[in-house]
């Protein structure tokens, strides 16, 4: 079974801050209720290629960290499409403890194979990766977060008429994939702003090798660092569900709109400008978090 095109239009909300810009979010979060945002496009052709090629006993390897959204997404298409899959994922003290991480019960009940490695192994990809295609050689092996040629091609479907109107397109980058693909496939006058939640010098680099345009910068926008959630993270994201009545979740879309924010009060965007951020989903995450938050009897996502 092939991942379908969605057949609704993905909605594009205003979020009204009575600023000097308009501020737009695309709500590419309610895509799919599994495979959520981002992670859709980025494995539908990945997913769709590699079935049209018809492997006798298709098979779906991938990796990820402990509260992954591309590992969830992946065990979702698993389930959905009844191909066996194998999650690698990094951390080896997890192997008896998965139980207790949403994201890691959520692939399980979808029938995903976990199989849990060291950091170091885990930072040796490349090589697990040979060995893993070695021993099953009709597997598709789908990188860290997804992040490919094809994933970048996939990202080109969450652009559409509606968002050729906007002055700056905006999205948060962990590997990079997806602002490589709305720089890659936006309109010539387009701006795109990356919001790096993770502390990587080579991703700039990264991203220019798959969109070989120059219309993007990237903000930092970690907040003291990748899965780090401070008490203004949670109180940003639950003031934004309050006020407009869209969740967000602490590691990607909500540190993005708070920079977001930042931006708009620095006088950062020109005025009048027309602002779309993509909502990038990723909100099974905000389960595992609040059960970090609660162990630090701290104040919860809402
Ligand atoms: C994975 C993910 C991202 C980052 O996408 P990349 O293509 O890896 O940069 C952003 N937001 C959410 C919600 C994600 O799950």
């Amino acid at each position: 079974m092939l991942l379908q095109f969605p057949t609704d239009n993905i909605p594009i909300q205003e979020i009204p801050i009575n600023k000097n810009v308009k501020l737009f979010i695309k709500r590419e979060d309610l895509i799919h209720p599994q495979i959520s945002g981002n992670k859709y496009w980025k494995l539908f052709f990945n997913i769709n290629k590699y079935l049209e090629k018809n492997p006798g006993k298709p098979y779906i390897i991938t990796f990820g960290g402990a509260f992954s959204n591309h590992i969830a997404a992946v065990s979702a298409v698993g389930s959905f499409t009844g191909i066996p899959t194998l999650g690698i994922v990094r951390g080896e003290e997890l192997k008896n403890k998965w139980r207790d991480n949403p994201t890691l019960l959520f692939a399980k009940r979808n029938g995903m194979n976990l199989q849990f490695v060291t950091r170091e192994e885990y930072r040796n990809k490349d090589k697990l990766t040979e060995f893993l295609q070695q021993e099953f050689p009709e597997a598709l092996i789908v990188p860290e977060g997804g992040t490919n040629e094809d994933a970048v091609a996939g990202v080109k479907m969450m652009l559409n008429n509606e968002t050729k109107d906007f002055d700056y397109l905006c999205t948060a980058v962990g590997t990079g994939g997806t602002v490589a693909g709305i720089s890659k496939y936006c309109e010539e006058n387009q701006k795109v702003i990356g919001f790096k939640v993770v502390d990587d010098d080579s991703l700039e680099n990264k991203i220019f090798e798959l969109t070989l345009k120059k219309n993007f910068n990237l903000i930092d926008s970690g907040f003291g660092g990748y899965g780090k959630i401070k008490d203004e993270n949670v109180r940003f994201i639950n003031n934004f569900k309050e006020k407009y009545g869209v969740p967000l979740e602490p590691i990607y879309t909500g540190k993005m709109m708070q920079k977001v924010f930042e931006l708009i009060d620095e006088g950062f965007f020109p005025e009048n400008s027309k602002i779309l951020c993509f909502h990038t989903g990723g909100l099974q995450g905000i389960e595992g978090a609040n059960l970090l938050l609660e162990k630090q009897n701290r104040n919860l996502i809402i």
